[in-house]
Formats: C-alpha cells, sequence, structure tokens
C-alpha cells in the first residue's frame, strides 16, 4: 500500500483515484472544485490541505489536469510539487498537455531526484471507471517500471513510449489520426446519403473494406449501425468537440515546433474549431456529421 496524492479529480481524475483507493492504497485529493474532493472522500479517500504538505509525505503523485497551464503551476510553481517532494518521489502526470511543457516538467523533477514519468490517456470517462483506460508512457526505464502497478490499478493497457514527453507524443498523434478519421467517416456518410446509398449498406461494406477503422467501426457517427455510439443519444459526449480541438491544436503545436507537414491534421483542426465556435463544444466529436451535414465546415 503506497500514500499517493492525487490532485485533479474531474471527470477522469476521480474515478480513477478511485481506483487507487479499491487498490488499496492510501489516497490524498487536491482540486479546485471542493465537492469533487468530498466526493472522494465519501469514495474512502482524504482531503490534502495543499500541493506542498501532499508533495512533501506523499510516495506517488497523480495529476490529471485540463492543460500545460495548470500542470506547469501544480510541478513548479511556488509550492509546488517539485520543490516540494522527497527525492525518490514517482510523479505521474496523466493530463494530456503539449510535448515541450512535459519534457521540461520532466527534467525539472530529474534535477531534484524525482522519478516521473507522463502518462496521458485514452479510453475516456467510461476507461476510467472501469479501470480499462490505455497508458501511453514516457520517462526513463526506472520511472516506468515504479509507476506500471500503479498505472495498472487505473487502466488495461500500459505502453512505454520512449523518453520524457513521448507518451503526449503518441497520445496527440493517435488523436490526430482519430480527428481525421472521424471527419472523413461522416464525408462518407454524407456523400452516400446525397448518393441515394443507405448509411447501413454503406456500414456493412466499410466496415469489411479497406474503409475500415475505429471511427466506423466503434464509434459509428449515423445512428442504427453501432448501438453505443453518441450518434444514437443525440450525440452526448462522450468524448467532447472541445477536447478534440484541443487535442488537434496540440498536435499543430508539435507538429511547428518539429518541422512536420501535417495538412490533413490542420484542416481537421480548422473544421473543429468552427464546430466548437458555432456552440457545439460540449457535443460528442462525433456530431461533426451533423455540421458536415449542413454544410457548415
Ligand atoms: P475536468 O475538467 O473534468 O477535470 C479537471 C479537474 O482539475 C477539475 O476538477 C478542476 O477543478 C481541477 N483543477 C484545475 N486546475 C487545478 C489546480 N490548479 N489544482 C487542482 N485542481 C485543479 O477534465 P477531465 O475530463 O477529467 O480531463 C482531465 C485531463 O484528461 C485533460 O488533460 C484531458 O484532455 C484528458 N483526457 C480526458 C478524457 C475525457 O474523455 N474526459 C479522455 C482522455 C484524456
Amino acid at each position: 500500500m503506497a500514500k499517493i496524492g492525487f490532485v485533479g479529480l474531474g471527470n477522469m481524475g476521480l474515478p480513477m483515484a478511485q481506483n487507487l483507493i479499491k487498490a488499496g492504497h492510501q489516497v490524498e485529493g487536491l482540486d479546485v472544485f471542493a465537492a469533487s474532493v468530498e466526493k472522494l472522500k465519501s469514495a474512502g479517500g482524504a482531503a490534502a490541505a495543499n500541493a506542498k504538505a501532499m508533495a512533501s509525505h506523499s510516495d506517488a503523485i497523480v495529476t490529471m489536469l485540463p492543460s500545460g497551464k495548470e500542470v506547469r503551476e501544480i510541478y513548479l510553481g511556488a509550492n509546488g510539487i517539485v520543490e516540494n517532494a522527497r527525492a525518490g518521489t514517482l510523479l505521474i502526470d496523466s493530463s494530456t498537455i503539449d510535448v515541450d511543457t512535459a519534457r521540461s516538467v520532466a527534467k525539472a523533477a530529474e534535477a531534484k531526484n524525482l522519478m516521473m514519468v507522463d502518462a496521458p490517456v485514452s479510453g475516456g470517462v467510461g476507461g476510467a471507471q472501469g479501470a480499462t483506460l490505455t497508458f501511453m508512457v514516457g520517462g526513463p526505464d526506472a520511472a516506468f517500471a515504479k509507476a506500471k502497478p500503479f498505472l495498472e490499478a487505473m487502466g488495461k493497457t500500459i505502453v512505454h513510449a520512449g523518453g520524457a514527453g513521448n507518451g503526449q507524443a503518441a497520445k496527440i498523434c493517435n488523436n490526430m489520426i482519430l480527428g481525421v478519421s472521424m471527419i472523413a467517416v461522416s464525408e462518407a456518410f454524407v456523400l452516400a446519403e446525397k448518393l441515394g446509398l443507405d448509411a447501413q449498406k454503406l456500414f456493412d461494406i466499410s466496415s469489411k473494406s479497406s474503409g475500415q477503422c475505429w471511427s466506423m467501426t466503434t464509434y459509428c457517427p449515423v445512428p442504427g449501425p453501432v448501438p453505443a455510439s453518441p450518434a444514437n443519444r443525440d450525440y452526448q459526449a462522450g468524448f467532447t468537440a472541445a477536447m478534440m480541438l484541443k487535442d488537434l491544436k496540440l498536435a499543430q503545436e508539435a507538429a511547428r515546433s518539429a518541422s512536420a507537414h501535417t495538412p490533413l491534421g490542420a484542416q481537421a483542426g480548422t473544421i473543429y474549431q468552427h464546430f466548437v465556435e458555432s456552440g457545439e463544444q460540449g457535443r460528442d466529436f462525433s456530431g461533426i456529421i451533423r455540421f458536415l451535414r449542413a454544410g457548415k465546415s
């Protein structure tokens, strides 16, 4: 049993922290939103006084925060984690953030003899609740080995993607594929409608042909063929359009910084930007099909 500090008890963080408690760990939570800390307490956790106190007595700290800005603040700020954690403390950042921030926080942590991994996730709120998340992990071998048992309490597939920042690199590359493929699949269904081809027929053919992909077979953007997909519940998220836009922007930032040419990723970002600006930020990202159908992109 370890003493774990958990920062960011939102949609993802709270169920992840609850799974660490179920695995027998002692979990202390921190969130700017007091009601979330109360929920952790009712699940058997405790409230941390602040980041400094948490850092000074935790064996491991997990963070699940909205963006690189909050991650920088909580790790590198005055009274932050890096300054106050004991040497050897394990730090796991599971937030989806930019590669440069992930690498600079990891460097500062290493300079203080802390063991850090970036470990963003795929699998959404359902995966967080069911402890079936996929973790994409960046960091030194020793830190990965130390983090693995904790990640296994919150997820099912744990992949070591390389050195610091490579977990974030894997996450944004994966989600750039997802954003582009969801638009491609949606465009195909819209075209099929115009051509008088039944959506179920296109699904039956493409799901077994070269157009097959996750956006088609697991998260199909038209109602009917895949009963569990958000299309069957008015595109209730799921994974919101705002989050898809965030990840596509991170991918473009990384592409610029690494001089990679990603024209479809850039175009997907523009289309999701317009979708979000039309007031659909909270809609599931597969709802992009309605936007494309209406010719608004
Ligand atoms: P969320 O907004 O529900 O949770 C973030 C939590 O962090 C909130 O409770 C907020 O109050 C807290 N917080 C913000 N600043 C803080 C600070 N300075 N100190 C302490 N707490 C602070 O977001 P989420 O959906 O849980 O997502 C968290 C991360 O996981 C994001 O980086 C997101 O991109 C990533 N992610 C989300 C999903 C998903 O489906 N929701 C899937 C994969 C990855």
